[in-house]
């Protein structure tokens, strides 16, 4: 006898919705999940709680626009996949440049408007935006850069979800001054900085939690740090550790602090 439950049970377990392909593309995003490395990092997830929580509001307009914007390799998509990943929204579509290589500039725009009616025709949605400077094809020689994308994207930042939906579109940029200069930056309803590691203790806290070197290697890498100035993304840093792993023991330390200098001068 099939009962209640065992709809219920299916629906839980062993249906995959329309979108699950989206829970796939964020956890994707989230491959190495996120170390919270300093406040920075708690700030941004407590900020996006609140935004979370903006979009839902009965009283709200039920539409929050949020650029994460920062250097190269910050974080920014993780963190993103993450807030849209706590909203719990049924309704999640990740958007990405990189599922539109090859794209016409119509067809791009196609992509997107797409995602967004999607979105529209559901009570509660989430959009990430990855990229956006790519998605218009913004390119630093020339400067160049696509402007029937910077249109549609605007009138889509612009414009509210019909009456009753509730929309919250995530973005991500590691060009916040060109964006200014597009105006698309005052379009946004928040704009949170994604930072890079700029401390000692921010590079040790990601190190103690990857378990890559012993105490006494640790408490040498700090020493050594002292005298350094610290830059680097964490997606760079946990590459390094990476890499470090699969140094011989001896060597490991040296190799690291070599490593995060030259990261640290590329800037
Ligand atoms: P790009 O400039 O190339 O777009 P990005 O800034 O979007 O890079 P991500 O692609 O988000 O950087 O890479 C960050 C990686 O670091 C992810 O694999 C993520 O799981 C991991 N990670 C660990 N801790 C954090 C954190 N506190 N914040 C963000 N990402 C983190
Ligand atoms: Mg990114």
């Amino acid at each position: 006898l099939i009962q209640r439950e065992d709809f219920l049970h299916a629906l839980e377990n062993d249906i995959k919705p329309a979108f699950g392909a989206s829970a796939e593309a964020l956890e994707h995003c989230l491959s190495r999940g996120i170390i919270v490395w300093g406040t920075a990092v708690s700030s941004i997830l407590t900020d996006g709680e609140l935004l979370i929580k903006q979009t839902v509001a009965a009283e709200s307009s039920g539409f929050v626009s949020v650029l994460l914007e920062g250097p190269p390799n910050s974080g920014k998509t993780a963190l993103a996949a993450e807030i849209a990943k706590r909203s719990d929204f049924p309704f999640i579509k990740v958007c990405s440049p990189a599922d539109m290589v090859g794209f016409s500039e119509s067809a791009k725009c196609l992509t997107l408007r797409k995602i967004f009616d999607d979105a529209y025709r559901s009570q509660l949605s989430c959009i990430l935006v990855d990229n956006i400077e790519r998605l218009i094809d913004y390119g630093p020689i020339g400067p160049r850069y696509s402007n029937l994308m910077l249109q549609a994207l605007l009138v889509l930042l612009k414009n509210e979800p019909p009456k009753g939906k509730k929309l919250l579109v995530l973005c991500t940029s590691s060009e916040r001054q060109i964006l200014k200069d597009l105006k698309i930056l005052s379009a946004f309803t928040s704009v949170l900085h994604v930072p890079n590691l700029s401390e000692i203790d921010h590079v040790l806290s990601v190190l103690e939690q990857s378990d890559v070197f012993n105490k006494k290697e640790l408490a040498l890498v700090a020493q050594k740090l002292r005298n350094n100035q610290i830059f680097v993304g964490i997606k760079k840093l946990l590459a390094l550790i990476d890499m470090v792993k699969q140094v011989e023991d001896d060597y490991k330390v040296v190799t690291f602090l070599t490593k995060l200098e030259e990261e640290g001068e590329d800037y």
